[in-house]
């Protein structure tokens, strides 16, 4: 009864609390930013300072936008138990909010931002089990809410991909934790990654799975072209874990294509081919597979989160081995990935062929700058607008289709980088 009382007590302030950091926006930070913070001027006080108001800021302009999600979504217990997280991590990250910048203190936040990195470990698979249990449930979900849920996960986890980035960054360069990586990674970034090996490396991953559930797997083949200097491989300054999470991703959409596409029983499989190119601008890689393809009125699904056309994976817990596909969420994140640091990745398929996946990169470092969901008013309204009708000479038919939502949607980003103090 009084750790509720205490508890309800510490919760009192919070609404003002969330208030007045959502009228922040975020702060973007390029990779040079992040790479030369954790180099040169590695200062736990400065980063200290920085992350006790940007992480809240974050926190705060995602929960707000929480909000605007229909309300029988909100009542699901999968999303309560995400909102109940974030409230705790608010309330941890306000216990520093006024707190002294010595020693002791640092060292209690890094260790409070690696409970708050393994408190939100599962929020994607949960955040998805919340539209399960509203679809599966008595709701009818219409077209405009659907395109709302669809428009808030990819901020709400782009959101969390850039706060695990400031918390990874924080930990892994003040903190006792290594990343299991060499000495040259500056945190989580290498600043000479070399993208052919974790192409390698990505492949190797997918083709276990594959041999798992085919007893086969198609082979890769690289072919590399470097337009700034043709003597050297193609290496780049990038986190090669996020490069890693996108051509894992589309390698076992690649190889389960082949395998469905050809048959189990067939004697060989077409390879499956990857182009790796630096030019002025970016690094390009292209995945090309001979899986069949995907008619064209279903490719702008590919991109919805739980669009999947794989039967239901095993419930966690049934097996050990994870399953090659089946929760929809392979491309959509790994788009998301992409964008973060203004790449893209873009799919374009011949139906009865196959299909090319194409990542795109930022080849200079301060190019990369973060790509944040900020909550203001054009974000708020578009939960309101609803679904337009298009007449033919405009995008889509009946309602307004996802990818020129997407397109709208960068309107509501920050992208441009501004000094903050941590890169100074
Ligand atoms: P998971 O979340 O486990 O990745 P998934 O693979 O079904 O599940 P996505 O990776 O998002 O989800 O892909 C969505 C769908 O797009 C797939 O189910 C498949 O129908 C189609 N698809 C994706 N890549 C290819 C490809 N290379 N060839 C043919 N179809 C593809
Ligand atoms: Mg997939």
């Amino acid at each position: 009864m009084k750790l509720t009382l205490l508890l309800l007590n510490s919760l009192k302030g919070l609404p003002a609390r969330m208030d007045h950091y959502s009228r922040f926006s975020p702060s973007p930070l390029s990779i040079k930013q992040f790479l030369e913070f954790g180099m040169k001027s590695a200062n736990e006080k400065k980063s200290f300072e920085f992350l006790r108001q940007e992480l809240p800021i974050r926190i705060c302009n995602m929960m707000k936008e929480m909000n605007l999600l229909p309300e029988k979504l909100l009542k699901m217990p999968s999303v309560k138990l995400v909102n109940s997280w974030y409230l705790q991590t608010l309330q941890d990250l306000l216990e520093f909010e006024d707190s002294v910048n010595d020693s002791p203190t640092r060292e209690r936040f890094t260790e409070s931002l690696t409970t708050i990195r393994n408190r939100h470990a599962n929020v994607v698979e949960t955040i998805a089990q919340g539209v399960l249990e509203m679809r599966e449930g008595k709701w009818n979900v219409d077209p405009h809410e659907e395109c709302n849920i669809q428009y808030f996960l990819d901020r709400f986890l782009m959101s969390r991909i850039s706060i695990r980035m400031l918390i990874n960054q924080h930990t892994l360069v003040f903190g006792s934790e290594t990343n299991g990586h060499s000495s040259r990674h500056i945190g989580s970034i290498d600043p000479n990654c070399d993208v052919v090996s974790v192409t390698q490396d990505a492949y190797d991953s997918a083709r276990y799975l594959c041999d798992q559930y085919y007893l086969a797997s198609p082979e890769l083949e690289i072919f590399t072209k470097n337009g700034s200097d043709p003597t050297s491989g193609i290496h780049m300054v990038y986190v090669p874990s996020h490069l890693y999470h996108i051509l894992f991703e589309i390698f076992k959409n690649s190889m389960r294509a082949v395998m469905e596409h050809h048959g189990v029983a067939a004697e060989e499989f077409p390879k499956i081919k990857v182009m790796v190119t630096k030019g002025k601008e970016d690094v390009t890689i292209k995945v090309s597979d001979e899986g069949g393809g995907i008619p064209r009125s279903v490719t702008d699904e590919m991109f919805n989160y739980m669009y999947t056309t794989a039967p239901s994976p095993p419930k966690p817990g049934t097996t050990t081995i994870p399953p090659l596909a089946g929760y929809g969420f392979g491309l959509p994140i790994g788009r998301l990935y992409a964008k973060y640091f203004q790449g893209d990745l873009q799919v374009s398929s011949m139906d009865g062929y196959g299909t090319d996946a194409v990542i795109y990169l930022k080849k200079l470092s301060s190019e990369a700058n973060e790509l944040l969901p900020v909550f203001n008013s054009s974000a708020s309204r578009h939960y309101k607008t609803p679904a337009i009708t298009h007449d033919w000479s405009r995008a889509g038919n009946h309602v307004r289709p996802y990818h020129s939502i997407y397109r709208s949607m960068s309107r509501c980003y920050k992208t441009t980088s501004i000094p903050v103090t941590l890169a100074n």
